[in-house]
């Protein structure tokens, strides 16, 4: 599909529709070591990380993945991050107080929405955590999120997969998409 309307449809910023993108890889490899030589032999572990960025508005990309020396689409995802609209949500999630390492002090805020939403990088959503409360052993984190989605239907299903306890949806409003290469939004 090189070339194709399919390509250009993905390869593109989700947020501003920018083409001007950028991949940072990062690749950690254990070889074994020739003794005859010296060289860098067989691998014995490696781990490669890419992130693909916009140089427009510096976001990240969480619908493109970086396989085989080529960006490409994550087929869950491109469609419903390119092709959908901003929604807005506000949420509760209540989960055990154990997954949560700590919820005051500087980090509190990083621990809460890892106890609600599980790790950062594997998240193609923005989350602001308004408050939390106590309930027993149990934690209600209160959320606002924003996400694309295609329906409101496909927003809550989402929310539904990524939520890391009982997720309570109190509102879901669709935004308008912000206008292509809003250079001078503020974030
Ligand atoms: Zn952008």
């Amino acid at each position: 599909m090189e070339g194709s309307v399919d390509t250009r449809a993905w390869l593109r910023c989700y947020r501003c529709w920018s083409t001007d993108l950028e991949v940072q890889v990062h690749y950690e490899g254990i070889h074994k070591i020739d003794p005859q030589t010296g060289e860098r032999g067989e691998v014995v572990d490696e781990l490669q990380e890419a992130v693909v960025q916009c140089l427009d508005c510096m976001h990240d990309q969480p619908h493109l993945g970086f396989r085989d020396g080529r960006v490409e689409p994550i087929e869950d995802r491109w469609e419903r991050m390119v092709a959908g609209t901003p929604w807005v949500a506000s949420c509760t999630v209540t989960v055990d107080q154990d997954r949560v390492e700590s919820c005051s002090g500087p980090e509190a805020i990083e621990f809460l929405t890892y106890g609600a939403f599980g790790d950062a990088g594997v998240r193609e959503f923005f989350t602001h955590v308004r408050f939390h409360k106590h309930d027993d052993e149990q934690i209600v984190v209160h959320l606002l999120v924003e996400l694309y989605a295609r329906s409101a239907q496909e927003a809550t299903e989402v929310l539904e997969g990524a939520a890391q306890g009982q997720l309570e949806i109190t509102s879901l409003a669709e935004e308008s998409r912000p206008p292509a290469h809003a250079s001078g939004e503020a974030h």
